[in-house]
């Protein structure tokens, strides 16, 4: 497989189409929003000059880099030689559904269609077209040009041979995919969602306040960052989002997203990207963590 698409291009799309961009392939990057796809090119181009003075990459390796990525706003003209899809538009079903009808219309018979939806079920997905045994779940992680692991979903019906082609060819952009079956979650966000929820409701029940909490899981644990830190930069909404397709999946009560997430999204209170979740962020997230907002309800 040479020939990729991406589509959207957001935080996770411009991350995708930049490290098969760096490995030589040539990346048609495609959004709905014009303005979506210049901010991505300014993404990339930061995040190579990064690389550049950390001596990851060269002048030469990030100007061939740039010139791998060309951009669309037309899905049919972007995808037309496309041997490989990866998905990686908003995380709403109703879009990724209508999405991939199309994709099965407009691309090539052998085209594999990949998502990377952090929640929504690929064998959904699959059903959706008339390929099922080439749709499947390539989860990278954020920042995507850092972090190794490509969770490999495979759906109901996706076939052994597109698994082995995806696992390959994340081998060959230098990630590690690691394959799991398609049930709520995942694996990733199956364990580190209840952690998360847990967090928030030891943090509801007074057992502890939010730099507490968060310094006996990353001390006591070695994790970079605690769980509530983690929450808000990954969004209390996309949280949420996550623990109810897990309740909903499961059936089991001990999913159940604590009230009180629910109730700072319902407050607008997101994390990072709000300016306010368990942290403060007013002063930019550079600076984040200068204060504890909730202790206790
Ligand atoms: P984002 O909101 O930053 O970007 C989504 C992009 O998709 C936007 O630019 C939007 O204009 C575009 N888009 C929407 N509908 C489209 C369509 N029909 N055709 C083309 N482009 C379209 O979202 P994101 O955080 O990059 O997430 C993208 C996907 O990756 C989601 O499925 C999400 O669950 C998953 N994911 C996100 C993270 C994360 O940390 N953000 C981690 C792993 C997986």
């Amino acid at each position: 497989m040479r020939n990729i698409t991406v589509i959207g291009a957001g935080t996770m799309g411009n991350g995708i189409a930049h490290v098969f961009a760096q490995h030589g392939y040539p990346i048609n990057l495609v959004d709905i929003n014009p303005a979506g796809l210049e901010k991505a090119l300014q993404t990339i181009e930061k995040n190579l000059d990064r690389q550049v003075n950390k001596e990851i990459i060269d002048e030469e390796g990030k100007k061939k880099t740039l010139n791998n990525i060309k951009t669309f706003t037309d899905l049919k003209e972007g995808v037309k030689d496309a041997e490989l899809v990866i998905e990686a538009a908003t995380e709403n079903v109703d879009i990724k559904l209508k999405l991939f009808t199309e994709l099965d219309e407009l691309c090539q018979e052998n085209t594999i269609l990949a998502t990377n939806t952090s929640s929504i079920s690929i064998t959904q997905i699959g059903a959706a077209t008339r390929r099922p045994d080439k749709v499947i779940g390539m989860h990278f992680m954020n920042p995507v040009p850092v972090m190794k692991l490509v969770e490999i979903i495979r759906g109901y019906a996706t076939s052994d041979v597109v698994t082995a082609n995806i696992v390959a060819l994340s081998k060959d952009i230098n990630k590690v995919p690691t394959e799991c079956n398609d049930y709520p979650g995942f694996v990733a966000n199956r364990i580190l969602m209840p952690m998360i929820n847990e967090a928030i409701i030891s943090l509801f029940e007074g057992v502890a306040g939010v730099e507490e909490i968060d310094t006996i899981m990353k001390l006591g644990m070695a994790h970079p960052m605690g769980p509530l830190q983690l929450a808000d930069f990954i969004g209390l909404d996309v949280c949420l989002s996550i623990l109810n397709v897990l309740h909903d999946g499961m059936g089991n009560p001990k999913y159940a997203p604590c009230p009180l997430l629910v109730n700072m999204v319902r407050a607008g209170k997101l994390g990072v990207k709000s300016g306010e979740g368990f942290y403060d962020y007013s002063e930019g997230p550079k600076n984040a963590v200068v204060a504890a907002t909730f202790r206790k309800q």
